[in-house]
């Protein structure tokens, strides 16, 4: 990955030319390992990626990660260690001025804590500050061939454990426990796998998208929704399910087809050129036209990739282009408060000429399981 690191570190640089950006300052996320491969926990002490449009990049981190800095991937050469004793603030002013960045302006990452930023204002007062995403969304939201196959196999984790997960959900386990095993099944199938979490949203709680997963205990007719993921290399995985304990009954199977039927026109709806926007719409109609409009409570999908949540976001006003490589969710739900809902997801990458699946597909008719009537 050596070269492609490289590769990416220059093309942030053509970025800050073309967006009139002295610099960027980076700290430990998903942008600093894109660019360089090195991630470290991203404590309160101060791990910053310096890069200067023109001037060599320059690592400032605690004395104690230097020799991790050091061996980044994008050949970063400069790596300069603070000690404990004297703070990080002092370091960083002398950098900032080396680098000229006392004034014009910088680029801040997205995900850094907002002391790091304020304390890097306080040492260069004269400049003016924007997103890092203003110069990285543009490097990171169409994914390469190696992007890829990381995607592809994180999915094929989430979609190995799929009959673990109908089986997770018995009459008289609660919603944590089904998550407990979800999650125990991903780490089996793949050790190196991390994962990030698991939505187990049984009965009238499958009616609430992001359901904080509870003490509820499943019973007999329970819609459940499980929505899981992992990360392996970095990139993340991201499906959702709907099950029945026990036949469902007329509506939700009804529900359920609708949802599928969306899910459907969405996939079909992608290639490059159409708007995101566009891809919502075609979920959004078929739920419509079936009389659940008001109940499709948020966007059809979102990217995924070092993020489980980032650009393109597939929803109404995102008229960007789709291009090929991009890689996000579609997941149509329909949510009846109070009763029950239905939610299903795959990711999806945008091809030459149309999508390609990283997900197998989901079911058109629910999963049933158990035995109870
Ligand atoms: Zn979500
Ligand atoms: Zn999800
Ligand atoms: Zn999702």
């Amino acid at each position: 990955m050596a070269s492609s690191h490289r590769s990416r570190l220059e093309a942030a640089r053509r970025r800050l030319a073309e967006e009139g950006l002295e610099g960027m300052l980076l700290a430990p996320g998903p942008d600093l390992r894109y660019l360089t491969g090195f991630d470290v926990y991203a404590g309160e002490r101060l791990v910053a990626l310096l890069l200067p449009r023109e001037k060599e990049p320059l690592f400032l981190v605690p004395e104690m990660n230097v020799s991790q800095a050091a061996a980044n991937e994008a050949g970063i050469a400069a790596v300069r260690g603070w000690s404990d004793a004297e703070g990080y603030c002092e370091p960083l002013g002398a950098a900032c001025r080396e680098l000229g960045w006392t004034e014009g302006r910088l680029a801040a990452d997205d995900e850094m804590r907002a002391a790091f930023l304020l304390d890097w204002q306080s040492v260069c007062p004269e400049a003016a500050f924007c997103r890092a995403s203003r110069v990285m969304q543009a490097l990171r939201i169409r994914k390469g061939e190696e992007e890829l196959a990381r995607l592809r196999r994180a999915g094929q984790v989430a979609d190995g454990v799929i009959a673990a997960a109908q089986a997770a959900c018995a009459v008289g386990s609660s919603e944590a426990e089904v998550a407990r095993r979800v999650t125990a099944a991903m780490q089996d199938l793949e050790p190196e796998c991390r994962v990030y979490g698991c939505i187990a949203a049984s009965g009238p709680n499958s009616a609430l998208p992001h359901h904080e997963t509870g003490a509820r205990v499943l019973e007999a007719g329970d819609v459940v929704i499980l929505d899981y993921g992992c990360v392996l290399d970095g990139y993340h995985s991201d499906i959702t399910l709907t099950v029945s304990l026990g036949p469902a009954d007329a509506e939700v199977r009804r529900v359920h087809e609708v949802v599928w039927e969306a899910q459907q026109r969405a996939l079909e709806a992608i290639r490059p050129g159409v708007a995101a926007e566009a891809v919502d719409g075609a979920a959004r109609a078929v739920i419509a036209a079936a009389g659940y409009g008001d109940s499709f409570i948020h966007r059809t999908g979102h990217g995924i990739g070092l993020q489980v949540h980032e650009p393109p976001y597939l929803v109404a006003g995102n008229a960007a282009p789709l291009e090929a490589g991009m890689t996000f969710s579609v997941e149509p739900g329909i949510y009846l408060p109070g009763r029950f809902g239905v939610r299903l997801e795959v990711i999806a990458a945008v091809t030459d000429n149309g999508a390609e699946l990283l997900n197998l597909p989901s079911p058109r008719e629910i999963y049933e399981v158990g035995e109870q009537e």
